[in-house]
């Protein structure tokens, strides 16, 4: 018996790299806009970066993380998101100097978390995500947001939506998070098993709770929007105001409030169309608590992750893709094979992407091989072009073929591509 991949996890094939590679492609060229950065993080981290940094309440690390211990009797995790690991190699490299500095990073890369496989979510899943360090600015809400919309845009997403609200701060948050429990407290025996257990020490998850008669509760319940304190108040207004100055539609939604403990102030989130109930691609928001409450000095943020799945599930259009296919196809006989070898080297050592085959078959079936390859050009060598030391060139849309002596083959060939 062939042994199979784990379940929920899965292959990303030759046949699916190209519309892989655009998107990463359309977000390398958006965060160069936007003077973002590239970090290679590592894949695994101490545990405590994210039971600290996720937060403890939250799903993530109370049932979803790969924890091990290694060798060395030490805790070990796969990433289950990125900003955490982002925000310790910020504070270990530093990069807080000189104050004030603004630091604009993003990442790219496969996070863990086992999760119920089902439609659109696998237990190794890949994220683009982005972090802005440095400024408490609505300024700095308004280009995390403009870039990932621009992003969005340039792969031709279905029906995107932004939803956009704000979590407040430590001096309105507690005063709405009380009005919350309150009304929560006075209704608990109508929540699921789940919320009961958390609609005390954490009632803001009430929210994201997708049980029917939670949200029927959560209907009426208190929203954040009447809570804010003056400075949030026009903070998020300024936000508001930047993404309309921006031509950028927004819906404010009172009741997203996102799964993570960190978000302080504006958080976002951008849906899809046809991905039924899981249809959020991207998400993010403001932290500015969390690198001062994983170590560092108090650096306010602002970041987003996009999920790579179901960013290509609702690709609506045809992305610039970088073909595959070869530009020149060799058809041969074996007594041109030393030619053939020859040929072969110069043009792939001018740079040109070049097919063969390793021995033979018939001219017919090397050249039904070379149409199947999308070949620009075949590469002639049968056993009438030997005796005249030459090689037919054949162009593979037009149909049209011309001669070249053997030694002038490659130089011809790149002639005719450039
Ligand atoms: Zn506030
Ligand atoms: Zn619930």
């Amino acid at each position: 018996m062939a042994i199979k991949a784990v379940k929920g996890v899965k292959d990303i094939l030759p046949a699916d790299i190209g519309k892989w590679r655009a998107v990463e492609r359309a977000a390398r060229e958006q965060f160069a806009r936007f003077g973002f950065k590239e970090i290679v993080l590592p894949i695994f981290e101490k545990t405590e970066v994210f039971t600290k940094g996720v937060g403890e309440e939250t799903d993530i690390v109370q049932k979803e993380m790969y924890t091990f211990e290694d060798r060395g009797g030490e805790s070990i995790t796969l990433r289950p998101e990125g900003t955490a690991s982002c925000v310790r190699a910020f504070i270990e490299h530093s990069m807080f100097h000189p104050p004030g500095t603004v630091t604009k990073l993003f990442y790219m890369g496969p996070m863990f978390r086992r999760e119920r496989p089902q439609a659109g979510r696998f237990r190794q899943f890949y994220q683009i995500g982005a972090e802005l360090f440095g400024s408490a600015e609505p300024e700095a809400d308004a280009d995390a947001i403009h870039l990932l919309h621009l992003f969005i845009t340039a792969i031709k997403i279905k029906g995107p939506k932004l939803m956009l609200n704000s979590l407040g701060c430590e001096e309105c948050r507690p005063p709405f998070k009380a009005a919350l429990v309150d009304y929560l407290g006075a209704r608990k025996e109508h929540l699921c098993e789940a919320c009961q257990g958390r609609w005390e020490r954490n009632p803001l998850r009430v929210f994201d709770c997708k049980v029917e008669k939670c949200q029927d509760v959560m209907k009426d319940a208190p929203t954040i929007d009447k809570h804010y304190c003056p400075a949030c108040a026009e903070h998020f207004s300024k936000v508001e105001k930047r993404l309309t100055l921006l031509n950028i539609p927004f819906t404010v939604n009172p009741r997203m409030v996102r799964g993570l403990d960190y978000y302080t102030r504006t958080v976002f989130e951008v849906t899809a169309e046809g991905l039924g109930a899981q249809n959020s691609i991207a998400g993010g928001g403001r932290y500015d608590n969390l690198v001062k409450s994983s170590g560092g000095p108090q650096v306010p943020a602002t970041g987003f992750a996009v999920g790579m799945e179901r960013l290509m599930e609702s690709i609506g259009g045809e992305l610039e893709m970088e073909s595959g296919a070869p530009d020149v196809y060799i058809v041969f006989m074996e007594e041109a094979a030393d030619e053939v070898c020859r040929i072969a080297g110069e043009l792939r050592q001018s740079g040109i992407k070049v097919e063969r085959a390793y021995k033979p078959a018939g001219i017919k079936n090397q050249m039904g091989k070379a149409g199947n390859s999308g070949a620009r050009f075949a590469l002639i060598l049968g056993a009438d072009e030997m005796a005249k030391k030459t090689a037919v060139i054949k162009d593979m849309k037009t149909g049209e073929q011309s001669a070249a002596p053997l030694d002038a083959v490659a130089a011809d060939i790149s002639k005719k591509l450039h």
